[in-house]
């Protein structure tokens, strides 16, 4: 007898379910509610957890206290509520040595899942009601149609229980039974990675994996086969990452950009004049901390370099990320290249706007340096809110080159935006944005007028990643972090106010502060109206607070339903100080830079996320002055509670940001947009990090020594969904 060929996996995606022997159509349909499909969907179908039968008990020798398996006949069932109104069902089951009562709280579906006469499989506390032994809410196996002895064949090992739902008639085991046929037929898997890897890592083969994930003899071998099968999950994930990042490098052609990383510390003038990172760096009011001047060094290096610049800049909040940004911009105008600036917010596409004009709007364009020719550098905003005249004039110049920077929203991604030589693109706060969008911009350099060109790119983010989820995500940037804050900041005082002497504290710190020619932010959370989401919060925040604790101060009002010109008016007064103190939505999240300001308190402050909170408090704390954040309102969960204790602890991101993960679990954090692509089903970014840094390494070297190229792990990148599609493009 020949072998059976090994298939990949990814083929079974195209088995539908309905091909098994005993999938029929109104099964199929049921299935496919829970998003079943294909065999592979099924596969992939884990159990939510196992029923240790190899601990099972007869029924006449349970003690109380036991935790144990036991196997029945259902011999009675009954449902009712208890006097609190919650749904008791009640159930008595015999296996021939005796009997045992169990009830189910809550669960009034068991009702019609228990049927008389029929087997069923019980995991749980043997507990004591009334001098009577009891199991409550065990886990529950019906083992339907199947006679005693082929249960007994599952007993004594693990049993998989599979995640139902009570709209569901098929049982765990009837699930575990089509999870059988599937494996039985699928026949061997064909494994995608060389020889070495599962020898060097101790890992178990794929099929024997799949086999033991769905239908383990011990939890070691169940250990194993998660093991297998989490890395993959992490492999493909760090495959694709490197595959990207190889096409970047080698299907790219990148610039050899005009930088020169000595610039960075203070040297070398070149012949014909200083660069215009070099003017930029001396007309700043500061100097830049040597955590500036180590990431922007590693910046130009790579902008010089011709193979096109990936690089994820993080440094906290106030870190001072803009100035190496704008450094970044000038680099590409310095050697005659286009330059854009991707922001999330239009307040912050304005305020980068201003400082860039500010700090590049006046030096010359070196490529048009003879007297006649002489043009200052052209920086433009890009939004959703420029009219149409505007916008048609600005698309215009910046496809014909005569804009040199370009700063704006995700309206840079717009179909219509084309560049004439963009040479590198920077994307700030990245977190705010899908992880795809960034390729969107880098794509828009190709085709044009100067051929085809990968832009530099850099994204930046103060948001703290951890570092395996960084792996994970970003695994194809390289890293540069500013660990560094400016010199002379005072640390920012936060202070958890949960009474009204507390507040009128907070309010009198505003006061004062306004009094000493400083600026206060108070920001009110937004509401959810059923389906749409209102700025009334702020809106009545404002009359109230002019009228009552902060009359005569001079209020401003931001939110975002208002009218972008009436916003930037306001944002504008309360930069220069016409207006003392802004009262604003999340509007303010993000990025906005108002050194002055000096106080913040934020309104229902249990309403915000950890990290939206840190950011939030980033508004504060930009100067040599001394801050303070409030933090307003009871914690009603004790979740909330422990964000507002951990903010009050800490401000130092990273700290905050592993509360933060602990707190929501990975999803959370990293936001369903970024996790969107990866298909993390066992894997975990929290408990993983040994298995993704493995995983990291083992995709280097398999793209390194072309053992794994986009041909040859096309199936099992597959397996990732339509995220990958960008490796096969031509
Ligand atoms: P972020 O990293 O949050 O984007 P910014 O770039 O907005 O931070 O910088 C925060 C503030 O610190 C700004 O007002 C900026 O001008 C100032 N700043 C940046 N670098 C320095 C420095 N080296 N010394 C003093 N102030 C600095
Ligand atoms: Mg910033």
């Amino acid at each position: 007898m020949t072998e059976p060929v090994a298939r990949p996996l990814a083929r079974l995606r195209d088995v539908e379910l309905t091909r098994l022997r005993r999938v029929g159509a109104k099964r199929g349909e049921e299935l496919a509610s829970l998003g079943l499909h294909s065999v592979l969907d099924l596969l992939a179908y884990y159990p939510r957890t196992y029923l240790d039968t190899t601990r099972r008990a007869d029924l006449d020798e349970l003690a109380v206290g036991d935790q144990v398996a036991v196997m029945g006949e259902v011999r009675r069932v009954s449902a009712r509520r208890t006097r609190q109104g919650r749904a008791l069902v009640q159930m008595v089951i015999d296996d021939g040595s005796g009997s045992l009562e169990v009830v189910y709280f809550n669960q009034p579906w068991r009702e019609r899942q228990l049927s008389v006469g029929s087997q069923v499989l019980l995991f749980g506390t043997v507990g004591d009601y009334r001098g009577t032994r009891q199991m409550t809410n065990p886990v529950t196996d019906v083992l339907v149609g199947a006679d005693p002895a082929e249960s007994k064949r599952r007993v004594g090992r693990l049993v998989p229980v599979y995640p139902t739902s009570e709209r569901l008639s098929l049982s765990s085991w009837e699930i575990g039974e089509l999870v059988e046929e599937s494996l039985r037929r699928a026949g061997p898997m064909e494994d995608p990675w060389p020889a070495w890897v599962r020898q060097d890592h101790g890992l178990l083969g794929r099929t024997e994996a799949m086999w033991a994930i769905h239908a383990p003899r011990d939890r070691q071998e169940r250990q194993a086969a998660r093991e297998r099968l989490a890395f993959d999950e992490l492999l493909r994930l760090q495959l694709a990452l490197a595959l990207r990042r190889r096409h970047v490098e080698q299907a790219g052609h990148g610039v050899a950009h005009r930088a020169d990383p000595r610039v960075a510390d203070g040297g070398p003038r070149s012949r014909d004049g200083a660069s215009l990172v070099a003017q930029l760096l001396e007309r700043q009011p500061f100097t830049p901390t040597s955590a500036q001047r180590r990431v922007l060094a590693e910046i130009l290096a790579d902008l010089a370099a011709p193979v096109p610049m990936h690089r994820l800049l993080q440094g906290d909040v106030g870190s001072g990320k803009t100035l190496v940004a704008t450094a970044a911009l000038a680099a590409a105008v310095d050697g005659g290249y286009q330059a854009a600036l991707m922001v999330p917010t239009e307040i912050l596409a304005e305020q980068h706007l201003a400082s860039l004009r500010r700090d590049l709007g006046d030096l010359v364009r070196p490529d048009t340096s003879t007297l006649e020719g002489r043009r200052t550098i052209d920086v433009r905003l890009l939004s959703g809110r420029l009219g149409a005249a505007a916008r048609r004039a600005t698309l215009a110049d910046l496809a014909a080159g005569r804009v040199d920077v370009v700063v704006g929203t995700h309206a840079l991604l717009g179909e219509h935006v084309e560049f004439s030589h963009l040479g590198v693109v920077v994307i700030d706060e990245q977190h705010r944005f899908g992880v795809d969008q960034r390729a969107v911009l880098r794509d828009k350099a190709w085709g044009s007028r100067a051929g085809v060109v990968d832009p530099d790119l850099l994204v930046m983010t103060a948001t703290p990643i951890p570092r395996t989820a960084a792996l994970a995500l970003f695994g194809d940037l390289d890293r540069s972090i500013i660990d560094e804050m400016p010199a002379g900041r005072v640390p920012i005082t936060t202070e958890w106010a949960t009474t009204t002497e507390g507040a009128d504290e907070a309010w009198r710190r505003v006061r004062n502060e306004v009094a000493a020619g400083r600026r206060a932010y108070v920001v009110c959370p937004l509401v959810e109206q059923t389906g749409h989401v209102e700025a009334a919060g702020a809106v009545a925040e404002f009359e109230r607070l002019s009228a009552g604790e902060l009359a005569g101060l001079t209020l401003g009002l931001a939110h975002g339903q208002m009218p972008a010109a009436q916003r930037d008016e306001v944002m504008a007064d309360f930069r220069s100080g016409r207006v003392q103190v802004l009262v604003a939505t999340v509007v303010v999240e993000v990025g906005v830079d108002v050194p002055d300001a000096t106080v913040i308190v934020i309104e229902d402050a249990w309403r915000f996320g950890l990290a939206q909170l840190h950011q939030l408090r980033g508004r504060v704390g930009r100067s040599s002055q001394p801050s303070w954040c409030y933090l307003l309102g009871e914690a009603p969960s004790s979740d909330a509670q422990r964000r507002l204790e951990a903010l009050v602890a800490s401000t130092d991101g990273f700290a905050l940001a592993e509360v933060d993960l602990d707190l929501r679990g990975e999803g959370a954090v990293l936001g369903s947009r970024q996790r969107g692509r990866s298909d993390l089903r066992l894997a975990s970014l929290v408990d993983d990090g040994d298995l993704v840094q493995r995983a990291n390494e083992v995709a280097r070297a398999l793209v390194a020594t072309g053992e794994a190229d986009g041909d040859s792990v096309r199936e099992e990148l597959a397996l990732l969904g339509e995220d990958v599609d960008y490796l096969f493009k031509s």
